[in-house]
């Protein structure tokens, strides 16, 4: 550990959260999955190998998910929202979202776990059937599924299926019929409650394309009774993404539960699912409240609410993707190019690298902030403020907005950005034909592809002139 006090004055370019580091080698505590440590020469290591090692066999961009963390995490989140529902007197279940990462190896993980999945759409849905799930064990959301989807998931016996819009209603029931079954649903209703990280707007109505007026539950659960071929399971709501902090989730609860009750007068409700949405750390600013605290206050405020509302205390189920996938993993980059740009007096450090908003679209698309370390190596210069620029063409193509590194980060150093297992690979794209990175998980020592990378034959595999005209691809694999 260095104290150089050059550090600790912040360069006025960066933003007021960001604090300069008296160490920019420093793995911050919470930031990176529970196996990354750095060798006695400085380097990264993830699940017992070595980040060049990665880089070398892989190439970069890379992503590198640490298969023991993320099947911990699943498995902690499992087991304390079990044990805190038990104390209230019920079950909790729970679905791992996988819109956040999904690959047949991450189906085989969650379900060894304990876990259930969500999906979204027939892609995801096929990739779960392919990674051995049970269909009993999957939920299906989305606001707009399409008839052949319903169908497929009907046909195919999927758990259960969460209602969006009244015209839904009758879709289902008519998959479902056709496919000889009666299927568990869900309906998706909008408590009014919306929350993002520290905040959340609690309103009447909610101007959203997901779910349905709360109000309007009472009419739309007593057509879904109707329906011979449906059976309704309970109430479906997710109130947002990247949330800190209970209170948006207890409010919404707290909504739910009043009309949850006045369901259970024509018939039974036995389940309540708040989605998932629970914040993780991106940048060592994040304080994301821990799981078993969140756990421990949703469980209260069911037990409070049912105790006012003199009702038998539903399971439980919760769809978190992020809090279990975002924090296991990690991308390289290679640095390629460095410049130092002069903003009215102050440098800032660009420092380009051969990825970008093609394997990392969040910080383009709202504004996501992540933190960066040199990954091969440590030094002792004198940190320096950096934004991490990718190599497409969009000056809004930023991969690390701001952070410090040492000084001396040069051309073929090789970078980490953790936090990048959840929303980065599954919004990742080709544009400007960049073929999409492999995945790869690390485990006691070993490294393994759970997708590979895109090739350029791949990328002219789908044009259907290419043939006609390409005999080469100019020798770029
Ligand atoms: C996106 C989503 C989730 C998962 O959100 P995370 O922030 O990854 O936990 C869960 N449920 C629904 C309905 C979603 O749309």
């Amino acid at each position: 550990m260095t104290f150089d006090s050059h550090a600790q004055t912040p360069n006025p370019l960066a933003p007021d959260w960001l604090r300069p580091p008296a160490d920019a080698n420093e793995l911050a505590a919470g930031l990176w999955p529970s196996s990354a440590s750095r060798t006695s020469a400085g380097e990264l290591v993830l699940g017992g190998v070595r980040a060049s090692d990665l880089a070398a066999e892989f190439g970069t961009p890379l992503y590198i998910i640490d298969e023991a963390d993320a099947r911990a995490r699943a498995a902690e989140l499992l087991a304390v929202f079990q044990a805190e529902f038990a104390r209230i007197g019920t079950n909790a279940k729970v679905y791992y979202a996988g819109k956040a990462f999904l690959s047949t190896e991450v189906v085989r993980w969650m379900i060894a776990a304990g876990l259930n999945i969500d999906v979204c759409s027939g892609g995801e849905l096929a990739v779960a059937l392919a990674g051995g799930a049970e269909p009993s064990r999957l939920g299906f959301h989305g606001n707009n599924k399409s008839l052949a989807e319903l169908d497929q998931a009907t046909r195919v016996g999927i758990g259960t299926i969460v209602i969006d819009s009244e015209i839904e209603i009758g879709r289902v029931a008519e998959a479902a019929a056709r496919n000889g079954r009666v299927q568990n649903v869900r309906l998706r209703v909008n408590s009014g409650v919306h929350a993002h990280t520290h905040e959340f707007l609690a309103t009447s109505h909610e101007d959203q394309k997901f779910g349905i007026v709360l109000t309007d539950a009472p009419r739309l659960v007593g057509l879904i009774r109707a329906q011979a071929a449906l059976n309704f399971v309970g109430l479906h709501c997710h109130i947002g993404s990247q949330i800190f902090g209970a209170d948006g989730f207890a409010e919404s609860a707290a909504r739910l539960l009043d009309v949850h009750a006045a369901l259970l007068a024509d018939g039974p409700v036995p389940e309540l699912n708040l989605g998932g949405g629970f914040g993780i750390a991106y940048t060592s600013a994040d304080e994301p409240t821990p799981i078993r605290e969140l756990a421990v206050a949703l469980a209260d405020i069911v037990a409070t609410e049912c105790t006012r509302l003199n009702i038998p205390v539903p399971v439980l189920a919760f769809e978190p993707g992020r809090v279990i996938i975002g924090p296991a993993g990690v991308s390289l980059y290679r640095v390629g190019t460095t410049k130092a740009v002069d903003v009215s007096g102050t440098t800032r450090l660009y420092v380009s690298v051969d990825g970008g908003m093609s394997d990392n679209v969040r910080p383009a698309l709202y504004g996501a902030d992540y933190a960066v370390r040199l990954a091969d190596r440590t030094s002792d210069i004198a940190p320096e403020l950096v934004r991490i620029a990718g190599k497409h063409c969009e000056s809004g193509d930023i991969v690390v907005d701001a952070d410090y590194l040492p000084g001396d980060v040069t051309p073929g150093d090789l970078l980490a950005v953790p936090a990048t297992g959840a929303y980065c690979w599954a919004l990742s794209n080709n544009y400007n034909y960049q073929g999409r990175a492999p995945v790869v998980a690390v485990l006691n020592g070993a490294a393994r592809v759970l997708v590979r990378g895109e090739t350029i034959a791949d990328l002219l595999a789908r044009d259907t002139g290419a043939a006609l005209s390409a005999p080469t691809n100019g020798g770029i694999s």
